[in-house]
């Protein structure tokens, strides 16, 4: 008999409108990623996160950060900080689909490249979650247009690629606006001492979770 129990979302206390969403869309078993981190994500955990591509760690901090998210309170509850604007596209979609069970969510995409004043208009109309890229939104909370003073998850996924990319002044800025009190939630192929090391800066106590790439 397979070890479904283990697997299973339903073990885990997701809302109920996630539940019957994760249905609709067909995902029926937790990736191994998800099964390791989801429970101390929802329990409110830092966890550092290092999987393969396609392991499935978009869903495992999205559901995370929706199942905590309040819609109620209309304002930048979780930051998701991606390495380029390809892949913040590809984790608002996933995001979006998570979500769809929750009624007036509003996900909003900043990246560079993009024309700059449009994304002033949309930070004005608001937003309970934004995924971008550091350089752009770091600009965004210098002038005042973002504000992450009531944060409560920040994720940084892929953040060794980040790195690579020369974006640990922009997260350090970024990071430094917003509450100490919260949760940090780090994905990352690899862990080299960089990322060990901004680890230990931003997060508190975090649980390793970490899934071997044996297919
Ligand atoms: P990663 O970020 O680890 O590279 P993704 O989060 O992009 O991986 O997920 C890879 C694919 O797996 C996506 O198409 C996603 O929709 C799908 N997926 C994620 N979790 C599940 C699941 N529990 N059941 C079925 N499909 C899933
Ligand atoms: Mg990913």
């Amino acid at each position: 008999m397979s070890d479904s129990s283990n697997t299973a979302f339903s073990s885990i206390g997701l809302q109920p409108g996630l539940m019957q969403n994760l249905e609709s869309l067909g995902y029926n078993t937790m990736t191994p990623i998800q099964a390791q981190s989801l429970p101390n994500i929802i329990a409110g955990k830092d966890v550092i996160g290092q999987g393969k591509t396609g392991s499935g760690k978009t869903a495992a901090f999205g559901l995370g950060l929706l199942n905590s998210l309040d819609v109620k309170r209309f304002y930048v509850q979780s930051l998701v900080l991606c390495p380029t604007r390809e892949l913040a596209d590809q984790v608002a979609k996933e995001i979006r689909r998570l979500a769809r069970a929750i009624h007036n969510i509003k996900v909003l995409t900043l990246c560079g490249g993009m024309p700059f004043g449009p994304q002033i208009g949309s930070l004005e109309h608001g937003a309970h979650i934004v995924v971008g890229t550091p350089g752009r939104v770091e600009e965004h909370v210098r002038k005042n247009n973002l504000d992450l003073s009531k944060l409560s998850v920040l994720v940084l996924d892929e953040a060794d690629r980040m790195l690579e990319m020369g974006f640990q002044a922009a997260l350090d800025a970024i990071i430094e606006t917003m509450p100490k009190q919260r949760q940090t939630l780090l994905f990352s192929a690899t862990f080299p001492e960089e990322i060990q090391a901004i680890a230990s800066r931003i997060m508190t106590a975090p649980v390793m979770t970490q899934v071997e790439s044996t297919h």
